[in-house]
Formats: C-alpha cells, sequence, structure tokens
C-alpha cells in the first residue's frame, strides 16, 4: 500500500519536474516571490535550472555559470542552483524499480519451479495446481 503510493507519487512528480523542466526553456516561471526586510525571496525555473534565491534588493543581481551552484554570500544574499533534470531522474527511480520487479520475480520463481503468484515450492507437484494459493502453474 505505501509502496504503490510512492509510486504513484513519484510518477505525478516525474510528470511535474518533467514539465517544469521543458517549460522553463520558455521562459522564466516564478513559484514563489516574497519580500523580507531587504531580501527578495524568490523559487523560480529558467532554462532548465531551478533557482532558490534570497537576494540584497541594494545590491545588483549575480550571474551563477554553473549548472551545480550553492553560495552565501551572506549581506548581498544566497543562492542554490541546480539542474531540472535531477529531480526528473530522481523521481524516476520508484516507478522504473517497480516496472523492472514483477517480471523480474516472475522470471526467477519460474527458474526456481516456484509458484508465480506465491513463490511456494512446486517441487514433486503433480497436480498443476499451487497448494498454497491455487494458482494453476
Ligand atoms: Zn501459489
Amino acid at each position: 500500500m505505501i509502496r504503490n503510493s510512492i509510486i504513484v507519487l513519484s510518477i505525478l512528480l516525474v510528470v511535474l519536474a518533467g514539465g517544469m523542466w521543458i517549460a522553463s526553456f520558455g521562459s522564466r516561471i516564478t513559484a514563489h516571490s516574497s519580500r523580507v526586510g531587504d531580501f527578495q525571496y524568490l523559487v523560480y525555473f529558467e532554462s532548465g535550472h531551478c533557482y532558490l534565491e534570497k537576494s540584497n534588493i541594494w545590491v545588483c543581481s549575480f550571474w551563477w555559470p554553473a549548472s551545480w551552484y550553492w553560495e552565501n554570500r551572506g549581506l548581498a544574499g544566497a543562492m542554490i542552483k541546480f539542474p531540472l533534470w535531477a529531480p526528473f531522474l530522481m523521481f524516476c527511480i520508484p516507478p522504473a524499480v517497480a516496472f523492472v520487479q514483477g517480471p523480474l520475480r516472475r522470471y526467477r520463481r519460474r527458474n526456481r519451479n516456484q509458484c508465480i503468484q506465491c513463490g511456494y515450492s512446486l517441487t514433486g507437484n503433480t497436480s498443476g495446481i499451487c497448494p498454497e494459493c491455487g494458482m494453476q502453474a
């Protein structure tokens, strides 16, 4: 149950991250913008990257050349920058594992002469029906 929830949630996040990744190449998408004192807090997506920025409004903005970047400039502000393909790939892992796991388990059970449904050993079984779960072998 929890496993399925993780897979469903991951698929949603894959779609979300992938969509943001593609959409960010068009124009800047601002997810959050607020001002506290002299600092502007921003979360935005641009050119395939996610930016978490805290910048002093009295200081001109920075240029961040690297794809992966983290820097705290104290009074000038701070920035975290990462490419959006990173969360996209990360959220791909649980669905990909689930996709491979089922066939792999069936293949392994078939080779060990176990019931495909429940894994019960069918060695010496002549009826062709699993005594554990009733599955037709
Ligand atoms: Zn069985």
